[in-house]
């Protein structure tokens, strides 16, 4: 499929008033999902769009919908999100999008009063956003009424899944009216996303953006679950771990700690952290640099924008906070087209974090056992 490339909002066949309120919200020229988007929303098509947050898609859809809306005070656009927070969030930039169109938004969701809901809701709302259960609720009090709604969205539909609201979406889906277009945002595709989108979507096209930095192909990733990370990094070290390895601790204490037990049992690793002097972080560097040093145990902070050649090992010793510090620590290795390998340590709590991560960053950490003492001696 040969796709336009557009550089500005003016390209893409908007109404002046909808390209002054972009203007005025600082949007100067579409992100790469909108341009995508945007041209195939105008000319009446469904679309699955697969993004990473932060890449726009509120506007992906917002502006088409807003485009298309008419005078009439009814309900002509619906959209699903999981949470309260992101609800208002989709409402307020949405209105932002409309304001020069008049276009009335209204969220709902659960935990505020119904009754302040359903007054809102009388006064000629054209876009409601809302969470899926109190969506339904309102859609069976009969006020919110579908007969009118000709844009259906969701968005973070793998969200709206993993939280439980899969029969509440389909129960809308299957309400409104279906001479509508449906659009469906979701950073991952798992099975009944598709069969939603197989069962209530016409003929869908499929829009992908990643950002560029969160793939990482060319790095195997694994995982250990254990209670003891000392003992587990021990005996990946005395399994015969090879070249140069960066650990990475969350806290400055840890990093000391770490340096601190793996001195105890033999191993030669030194630390690095913002508490240490210049003079000190430099020659600990040189050394890792130079090859005389084999083991770096680091803080994020510490090792930002790191660029050592020949890293082969990124351990995880503390699971990273959030996915964007894991891509970023186990961009560590692998670096220029070499391969590397990152190793992750979680107790057993930390498992939906390490799923949290595979999920935001698109990528896979699949599950190794430590090796057992036998290994070792081999
Ligand atoms: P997503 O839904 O993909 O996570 P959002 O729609 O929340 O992303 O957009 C992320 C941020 O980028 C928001 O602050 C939004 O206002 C801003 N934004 C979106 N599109 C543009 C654009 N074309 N130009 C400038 N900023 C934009
Ligand atoms: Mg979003």
């Amino acid at each position: 499929m040969t796709m336009m490339q557009t550089d500005s909002f003016g390209e893409l066949v908007l109404e002046k008033r909808v390209v002054a309120a972009l203007k005025e919200m600082g949007f100067e020229e579409p992100s790469p999902i909108q341009q995508q988007a945007i041209p195939l929303l105008l000319e009446g098509r469904d679309i699955i769009g697969q993004a990473q947050t932060g890449t726009g898609k509120t506007a992906a859809f917002g502006i088409p919908i807003i485009q298309g809306i008419e005078d009439r005070r009814h309900i002509q656009a619906l959209i699903m999100s999981p949470t309260r927070e992101l609800a208002i969030q989709i409402a307020e930039e949405i209105a932002k999008i409309g304001c020069n169109k008049r276009i009335k938004v209204v969220p709902v969701y659960g935990g505020q009063p119904i009754e302040r809901q359903i007054r809102a809701l009388k006064s000629g709302v054209q876009i409601v956003i809302g969470t899926p259960g109190r969506l339904l609720d309102h859609i069976r009090r009969g006020t919110i009424k579908l007969n009118y709604v000709r844009y259906l969205v969701l968005d973070e539909a793998d969200e709206m899944l993993d939280m439980g609201f899969v029969e509440d979406m389909e129960e809308i889906m299957a309400s409104v009216p279906s001479e509508r277009q449906t659009m469906l945002f979701s950073a991952t595709m798992p099975r009944p996303i598709l069969s939603l989108t197989k069962k209530y979507m016409r003929a869908p096209q499929i829009v992908t953006v990643s950002k560029e930095e969160i793939t990482v192909p060319l790095i195997d990733q694994y995982y250990f679950e254990t209670r003891d990370k000392i003992e587990g990094i021990s005996r990946l070290l005395d399994a015969g771990i090879e070249g140069k390895s960066i650990i990475f601790c969350r806290t400055k204490r840890g990093v000391d700690d770490l340096t601190a037990s793996l001195g105890s049992r033999g191993y030669i690793a030194e630390g690095l952290h913002g508490d240490l002097s210049q003079a000190q972080r430099d020659r600990v560097m040189k050394k890792f640099r130079e090859g005389r040093l084999d083991i770096l145990i680091a803080t994020d902070v510490a090792a930002r924008g790191l660029d050592i050649d020949n890293v082969q090992y990124v351990i995880n010793f503390d699971i990273p906070q959030d996915p964007e510090s894991y891509v970023h620590r186990i961009g560590r290795t692998g670096r220029a087209g070499n391969t590397g390998v990152a190793l992750t340590f979680i107790l057993p709590r930390e498992f939906r974090q390490l799923k949290l991560i595979e999920r935001i960053a698109k990528t896979r950490i699949r599950r190794r056992e430590l090796p057992t003492t036998s290994d070792v001696l081999e």
